[in-house]
């Protein structure tokens, strides 16, 4: 089974935002047993999951980030 076409549409799957026809598709491949989308599916899943907690909502700038690097250079 041929998926690189769907490599871009895992994480949007994840989040329940691909295209239908291309959710129809993963799901397919999903119910197949394809070893590539399932690993490529959890990647993805984690990724999202990552993402999502390393969004703090207020975001420190770059500035705040090289305070912060120095700072923990110096020790
Ligand atoms: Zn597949």
């Amino acid at each position: 089974m041929d998926c690189r076409h769907l490599d871009d549409f895992y994480e949007l799957y994840v989040l329940g935002a691909a295209d239908p026809d291309i959710a129809v598709e993963i799901s397919r491949h999903l119910d197949n047993g394809c070893a590539c989308c399932t690993s490529r599916l959890r990647e993805a899943a984690l990724n999202v999951y990552l993402v999502s907690t390393l969004v703090p909502s207020s975001r420190p700038g770059p500035k705040t980030r090289a305070r912060l690097l120095s700072r923990l250079k110096k020790k």
